[in-house]
């Protein structure tokens, strides 16, 4: 089947915490990265997905690969750098409960994508063969200055071309030398976004307001054809623009509770999964967003960004298509 959607961005390994044993402490590994966590979700939805990163040659890149495999991801997309390793984060789970994360990824692969003609060529024609591209607030984070520019250039081309862009502002301050310039880049993204599903608390770390009108503002400005703002539990809005008007159709729909929230790592990965594969379906966004919201609701009932296939498929799978 041809593929839908394309995810651009960094799988990376994952080490959590996993108990002790004679006086050391013990990691469970694991492959989590936002766009990844979608494009996992989207494949297992039955959505045609591919991803595009780059892996080193080590026997840990070789694993992702099998496992994306494994979960029906076309690979054809991602390269495979000789000598290198992926990017690396270590979970810790504080006294108070809370989890913090440290980051080894400096060196990853990943943040090379676009930094060689080469690297760009193979996106530009990857494009010409897909209907939607998905990216967010991560993939542009790591990237170099040019790079970055050059990724949102491939996308204005391939908009004009008629493609579909899809964005998620996931900001991560880390990955920024300031807020400026985070928020340069990722205005520079919502100007070519068809579909932007947001998160109210990133947008207000980055923009100083997670507001509905603020958001829905600066979604119009940059010409956002459908805005999707999720709040946690609170009511996910959905808004669609009419040619050249405001967001005159806005609604809001109900996220069902929740009782046993265990980690809400990748909520909003697999939310933006359901929402999609719901519009894909041609779902309106009010369904879609309902969708969104069970599939989240799955996935932080259970540790870890990307909940075993069986779990997932048990409680989502008769709503596939
Ligand atoms: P992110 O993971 O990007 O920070 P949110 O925290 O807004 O995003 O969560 C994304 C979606 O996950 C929400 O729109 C909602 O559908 C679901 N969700 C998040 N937290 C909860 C919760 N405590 N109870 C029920 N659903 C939740």
């Amino acid at each position: 089947m041809s593929v839908q959607i394309l995810a651009v961005g960094e799988v990376m390994l994952e080490l959590a915490p996993a108990g002790e044993s004679n006086g050391k402490k013990l990691l469970a590994l694991g492959y989590a990265g936002d766009t990844y966590n979608t494009a996992v979700y989207l494949a297992r939805l039955g959505v045609p997905t591919a991803y595009f990163s780059r892996l080193g040659d080590d026997p840990y890149s070789a694993e992702v690969l099998d496992l994306m495999r494994k979960e029906g991801l076309d690979t054809s997309s991602i390269e495979t750098v000789p000598g290198r390793t992926p990017g690396l984060y270590l979970i810790a789970n504080q006294p108070n409960g809370e989890r913090s994360f440290s980051f080894w990824r400096g060196q990853s692969p990943a943040r090379e994508m676009f930094a060689t003609q080469a690297s760009t060529a193979l996106l530009e024609e990857r494009l010409l063969q897909i209907p939607y591209a998905y990216l967010s607030g991560v993939t542009l984070g790591i990237l170099a200055d040019e790079a970055r520019v050059s990724l949102l250039r491939m996308l204005a081309n391939f908009r004009a071309r008629g493609g579909k862009v899809v964005f998620d502002n996931n900001y991560r301050p880390q990955l920024w030398r300031d807020r400026e310039h985070a928020r340069s880049a990722m205005a520079g993204a919502l100007a070519v976004a068809d579909v932007a599903l947001l998160t109210d608390d990133d947008e207000s770390r980055l923009w100083g307001s997670g507001e509905e009108a603020d958001i829905l503002d600066r979604c119009l400005s940059a010409g956002v054809a459908e805005v999707v703002i999720k709040r946690g539990p609170a009511p996910v809005v959905v808004a669609t623009k009419a040619e050249d008007k405001g967001y005159s159709d806005r609604q809001e729909v109900a996220v069902p509770p929740v009782d046993q929230v265990v980690d809400t790592t990748a909520a909003g990965d697999s939310f933006n999964a359901g929402y999609l594969a719901a519009r894909f379906a041609g779902e309106s966004t009010v369904a879609a967003a309902a969708f969104g919201s069970l599939c989240a609701g799955v996935v932080i009932q259970h540790r870890g960004a990307i909940v075993a296939r069986d779990v997932f498929m048990t409680a989502v799978g008769g709503r596939v298509k």
